[in-house]
């Protein structure tokens, strides 16, 4: 069984956008993301995005858009993520999912599917909703957040720290 650092994407991976990010010229990959997917790599995880994509429900953009920033996330990346799993829905406009964030069922569809080891995986996320969808997969928690109080087991200012993190207090 292999370990997994599950990866919410806006906000982890790439910058954050009030408006979504699904136009290529939005797609800004802070410095060190790169370099942090690597090291995770070669220790042994497999990386794993799951990212609600709500605006496809509002109808702001469609699946073929998020495919493309996410063909162009490997490239960036050399190809370092195992899997991209999203979450087209939201209870607002179409339907109710358990895929979205908070709930865990893209994480779990991943645990079944890479037969991934829950109790040496993470989570590693910036809204509270994706430290809860960690904590209900059974996952250990890094939130990316300013915020104080949050419900993740470590809080951390980028996914550089975060990997530190992991690096250091993971069993592998
Ligand atoms: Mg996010």
């Amino acid at each position: 069984m292999a370990p997994c650092v599950f990866l919410d994407r806006d906000g982890v991976l790439n910058e954050d956008r009030v408006d979504y990010v699904y136009r290529m010229e939005n797609l800004v990959i802070p410095e060190g993301v790169v370099d942090a997917l690597r090291q995770l790599k070669q220790r042994g995880y497999l990386l794993i995005v799951v990212t609600n994509q709500s605006g496809i429900a509002k109808g702001l953009y469609g699946r073929s858009a998020v495919r493309a920033i996410h063909e162009h996330l490997q490239l960036l990346s050399g190809n370092a993520l195992d899997a991209l799993y999203f979450c087209p829905y939201h209870p607002g406009y179409d339907t109710e999912s358990l895929r979205r964030k908070p709930d865990s069922l893209m994480l779990e569809q991943a645990i079944a599917r890479y037969d991934i080891d829950v109790a040496r995986s993470w989570m590693v996320g910036d809204a509270e909703r994706d430290v809860l969808a960690g904590k209900r997969a059974g996952v250990r928690t890094v939130q990316v957040t300013e915020n104080a109080d949050s419900l993740a087991e470590k809080t951390v200012a980028n996914l550089r720290e975060a990997a530190e993190y992991i690096l250091k207090t993971g069993i592998v």
